[in-house]
């Protein structure tokens, strides 16, 4: 199997040890250990020595890991799962042995640069856009989760920038969905390419203000470190910031109690857990979470939400019941994924929105 040396050292050290498995959101949903960080490097271990094929049943594991960080924020020891677990679905794409259900996402990627498929603009968003100016300083990417799954959400980001004034646009065809595809198959060439083209794009503007946490985290990330992409990129919590800071954006201080689901994309990746929180203290009270921060459990994955439904809904379940626990009035998110899934679990008499949904209120 085509991995790191790193991604080999990293099965040995998890393999054998228990230490992080509390903490998988998808292990705690399913209850299952094959969705430990250890099942799948033991697994992965017996590939490597020849004991395993790495076919279709142990590639379908791969695809069961949210990439969230949260093993990796865990251990004490430093290692990082999710480094072996993106290199072995590369390999596993390499090898040809990859589930029919993410072959399925990659071909619609490939046909319609989202992995979502041929997905119908919702008229009102794609009205917006296009009565936004042509050249603008300021870029505002929506990405792929937003236009498919949830454009109330963008046409709330885009409203929150108008009540600003800032001058920003929208592109009417935003490039390939390069987080998916980085989700999906990690460092090939096709994500890279998505990256660079992403970048060309990104080229005329300032500064590009990305909604999703998920995207945001995949650009300033892997796209940084490939030295693909040059843009200046800000999430849309930090560019939100910067708009109070300003004086643009002059929300109300109310009473109203918000608990934040860091995006954990966004907290742990980017390590900021702190844009959000001083959004939500300049427009009401904050309700923490027992685990939040950068120790943050998943809420929601929508790209895993296409092929692990069930699983998903789970894991949003749980999350909030751990709102509810701390006492949650108003649930804020800082992704997609994870605002459908907190919202579908919401029971009476708690509210989930998006930042800008939160801000847009106390204006
Ligand atoms: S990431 Fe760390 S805590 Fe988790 S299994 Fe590996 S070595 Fe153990
Ligand atoms: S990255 Fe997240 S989902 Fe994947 S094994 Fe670690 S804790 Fe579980």
């Amino acid at each position: 199997m085509q991995v790191s040396q790193k991604s080999k050292e990293t099965f040995d050290a998890c393999r054998f040890c228990w230490m992080c498995h509390h903490i998988c959101p998808i292990g705690n949903a399913t209850g299952h250990e094959r969705n430990t960080a250890r099942a799948r490097a033991l697994s992965l271990s017996l590939v490597e020595r020849g004991g395993l094929a790495l076919d279709e049943e142990v590639s379908s594991n791969l695809y069961e890991c949210a990439l969230c960080s949260g093993c990796a924020h865990d251990c004490i020891t430093g290692w990082d799962p999710t480094k072996f677990t993106k290199e072995s679905r590369l390999a596993a794409a390499l090898e040809g042995v990859l589930p029919p259900y993410i072959n399925t996402l990659l071909d619609n990627l490939a046909d319609y640069g989202t992995p979502y498929g041929q997905v119908e603009e919702n008229a009102e968003l794609s009205k917006a856009i296009a009565a936004l100016p042509k050249t603008a300083d300021v870029l505002l990417f929506l990405g792929a989760d937003a236009r498919a799954l949830y454009p109330a959400g963008a046409l709330n980001a885009i409203a929150l920038l108008k009540a600003a004034g800032v001058s920003f646009t929208v592109l009417q065809d935003e490039p390939t969905d390069a987080y998916a595809s980085n989700f999906l198959i990690g460092a090939a060439e096709e994500t890279r390419a998505a990256m660079k083209r992403a970048s060309e794009a990104f080229a005329p503007f300032q500064t590009v203000v990305c909604y999703d946490g998920t995207d945001a985290a995949a650009f300033l990330r892997e796209g940084k470190e490939w030295g693909v992409v040059n843009a200046h990129i800000v999430t849309f919590p930090a560019y939100v910031v910067s708009l109070i800071k300003d004086g643009k954006l002059a929300p109300k201080k109310g009473s109203t109690a918000y608990t934040i689901q860091d995006c954990a994309y966004i907290a742990r990746e980017l390590d900021d857990d702190t844009s959000i929180r001083t959004v939500i203290d300049a427009i009401g009270e904050r309700r923490e979470m027992l685990v939040s921060g950068k120790a943050t459990m998943l809420g929601g994955q929508a790209l895993m939400a296409t092929y692990m439904a069930d699983v998903i809904a789970k894991v949003g379940a749980r999350r909030m019941r751990e709102a509810v626990i701390a006492g949650a009035e108003v649930v804020v998110t800082e992704n997609v994924g994870e605002y459908l899934a907190l919202s579908a679990a919401a029971p009476q008499g708690v509210k989930v929105v998006t930042l800008e949904e939160a801000v847009l209120s106390c204006l």
